[in-house]
């Protein structure tokens, strides 16, 4: 019987000729069953360690971790200022396997989405967004997501499995190549992301910190501290642990009701991380990193979006310096009941908070078109 790396190599010779095996990776002979070791969940520490033991000078590490990183070449046998004897060693013990490009869409706005497929077959969906000049990723975490926040698609498909740090760096590397043929060309890549696509990162820490380490560390792709966001719906042990660990990232709070009734309504998380309890803890969050919190907002019509919410968001928040980003809500296929907030009723919202002066900007939208705006990222099983 084919393995699942079988069916996908054999995908990729029908979908992009022989050339495309290089798609899967730093090695085909160096896969074994036991003792191979993915490429891409390797620290820069690790690959110090590894041409260490390969009797390479240091350098090498750096070599290495640029053709993958910066120059985004994932096959050792084209790292051309490599020995032969290092690409060999390392084709013998790495391998490196990248999610496979199933589906690409373009907006009208310039919006990409992608649907890619992992070495066992589950699929998830990223974004490209191109927005003042800026390129943002928005990265999967997890194939669907448990916390069944009843607005979201993402939500709606239920929980599989997290992603590895491997998988969430392949669907980066794999959208920055793409992005660089296609919008500019000049080695422009990727310049921000965002942890706002399938799951919800906080219930998948190990391996969502240890892509970001990879994708921050000067020697790997040395993007910038300001330029990565991670998006909660409130889980707290991974506020505490961002506060702890000096991560460098924003954070961004999916509040969207500003009362434990309506909000356990709309997202149950709320019922294990109350309101009181998530304020407590980005205070702390905010004490310790002395970082600015980001709250999201989805406006949905006659559930959320009376202008008297927006007061008690702002005694809810008062202390916290909040950011609120509002987002006009996402159709979502199966769920007609949530509507988009009319333009008066924003405007209404909108008018409130000005009042209230809390800072705010209303989310220019991308991507509708294609389902590649917020929330309405989904794999549906009968479309494997
Ligand atoms: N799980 C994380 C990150 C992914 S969702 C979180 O919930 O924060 C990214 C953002 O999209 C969240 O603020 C989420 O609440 C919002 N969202 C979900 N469904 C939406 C929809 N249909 N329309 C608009 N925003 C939506
Ligand atoms: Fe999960 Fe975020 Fe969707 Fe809620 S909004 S179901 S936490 S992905």
């Amino acid at each position: 019987m084919e393995t699942h790396r079988e069916k996908n190599i054999i995908k990729i010779i029908m979908k992009m000729g022989v050339a495309g095996m290089a798609e899967t990776g730093l090695s085909n002979q160096g896969e074994q069953e036991f003792g191979a070791c993915e490429a891409l969940s390797l620290s820069y520490e690790d690959w110090q360690e590894k041409v260490r033991a390969w009797n390479e000078p240091r350098f090498r590490a750096d070599q290495i971790t640029r053709w993958i990183y910066v120059q985004k070449v994932f096959d050792c046998h084209e790292m051309s200022n490599l020995s032969k004897g290092l690409r060999e060693k390392i084709s013998y013990e790495l391998l490196m396997t990248l999610p496979i490009l199933i589906q690409e869409q373009k907006s009208k706005d310039g919006t990409f989405k992608y649907l890619w497929q992992m070495a066992d077959g589950q699929r998830v969906e990223s974004v490209i967004l191109n927005h003042g000049g800026y390129t943002t990723a928005c990265l999967s975490s997890q194939v669907g997501c448990p916390l069944a926040c009843s607005f979201c698609a993402t939500g709606g498909m239920g929980f599989v499995r997290n992603l590895t740090s491997a998988e969430i760096l392949g669907q980066f590397l794999m959208m920055e190549r793409r992005a660089v043929e296609l919008l500019t060309g000049k080695g422009n890549g990727i310049n921000n992301v965002v942890f706002m696509g399938m799951g919800e990162p906080f219930l998948n820490m190990d391996d969502v910190f240890a892509s970001i380490r990879t994708l921050q560390h000067p020697k790997m792709r040395a993007l910038g501290a300001r330029h990565i966001t991670i998006s909660t719906s409130g889980v707290i042990p991974g506020i505490l642990a961002l506060a702890d660990f000096e991560l460098p990232v924003r954070l961004s709070v999916s509040l969207h009701a500003p009362n434990d009734v309506l909000r356990s309504k709309l997202m149950p998380v709320n019922k294990t991380y109350s309101l009181s309890s998530l304020i407590e803890a980005l205070r702390h969050y905010k004490e310790k990193t002395k970082e600015r919190v980001t709250f999201e907002y989805v406006l949905i019509e006659g559930v959320n979006d009376d202008p008297q919410l927006a007061y008690e968001m702002a005694a809810l928040l008062d202390g916290l310096e909040p950011y609120v980003n509002l987002i006009r809500y996402n159709p979502v296929p199966g769920k007609e009941a949530y509507k988009r907030s009319s333009e008066t009723r924003v405007k209404a919202f909108c008018a409130a908070l000005k009042e209230l002066r809390i800072e705010f900007e209303v989310r220019q939208e991308k991507g509708t078109d294609i389902m590649a705006a917020c929330g309405q990222l989904a794999v549906s099983a009968n479309r494997k």
